[in-house]
């Protein structure tokens, strides 16, 4: 008999938001552009690597030798290939078993299909949510220059005050006052 077996492998595949640059470039609308590490290849604290990693199921036919029943779930037979005095084993369900090859093949195919379909949609929401998170730390470090620019122009606006404050006083008073620091 024939069964659907697999022999998944990781795979790295260039990042399609950056193109393998590991960066961004944000051009905001009043023209202002800056680079951006890359949110969609970031890999916590490796930073963006610029290759995404992936898990590949990959099924393929492989030979299988039923030796027992091993139990009955959701309508399917369990199939195994472990000796009948085996405490331990693994097994098949019976819609994953052929006397065919061929059609072992094409059930083989069409899960690899729904795998790779899978892989895209996952892929998809990560790339959306990634750009979501690269428009919000935008928008947050934004915030922050423009809070630190109004900061910084009030107290340039307090240091002109204090100055003419005392430059109204005179240079006695100001003479005065150095005195009394020392
Ligand atoms: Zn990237």
């Amino acid at each position: 008999m024939w069964a659907v077996g697999t022999g998944g492998y990781e795979r790295h595949i260039t990042c399609p938001e950056c193109l393998g640059e590991k960066t961004l470039t944000v051009i905001q609308k009043n023209g202002e552009s800056f680079e951006v590490e890359c949110a969609c290849c970031r890999r916590g604290y490796e930073g963006s690597l610029g290759v995404i990693k992936q898990y590949v199921q990959d099924y393929r036919p492989e030979r299988f030798v039923c030796n027992r029943v091993t139990g009955f779930s959701r309508g399917l037979v369990q199939y195994s290939e472990a000796p009948l005095d085996a405490t331990c084993y693994s097994y098949k369900n019976s819609d994953n078993l052929f006397r065919d090859k061929t059609e072992c093949q094409a059930k083989c195919e069409e899960l690899n299909a729904e795998d790779e379909r899978r892989r895209e949609e996952q892929f998809y929401h990560h790339r959306i949510g990634s750009r979501r998170d690269l428009a919000w730390s935008v928008h947050y470090w934004n915030g922050k220059i423009r809070k630190c620019r109004e900061e910084l122009a009030r107290y340039e606006k307090r240091l002109v005050e204090c100055k003419e404050r005392r430059a109204a006083k005179g240079p006695v008073a100001a003479d005065k006052k150095a005195e009394e620091i020392t």
